[in-house]
């Protein structure tokens, strides 16, 4: 894995989303518990409901390596 490549694992799993979570039945804010797999338009994460601890899992749409884009 390369440095930046890791560099930017680490910052998904600093981060916060705001989703919405089945078992508050409301929009909450889910920490990044892991990263499940990373594709070239984005990365399967696995987040958790701060207020529940329940799991669920999203995807970020960003774009992996936005430098590398062919259009
Ligand atoms: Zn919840």
């Amino acid at each position: 894995m390369q440095d930046d490549e890791l560099h930017f694992l680490e910052e998904q799993l600093a981060g916060t989303e705001l989703l919405a979570c089945v078992t508050c039945g409301e929009d909450t804010l889910h920490a990044h518990l892991e990263v499940l797999e990373v594709y070239p338009v984005g990365t399967e994460l696995l987040m958790q409901c701060t207020h529940c601890q329940t799991e669920r899992k999203w995807m970020d749409w960003t774009p992996t390596k936005p430098k590398g884009q062919e259009n």
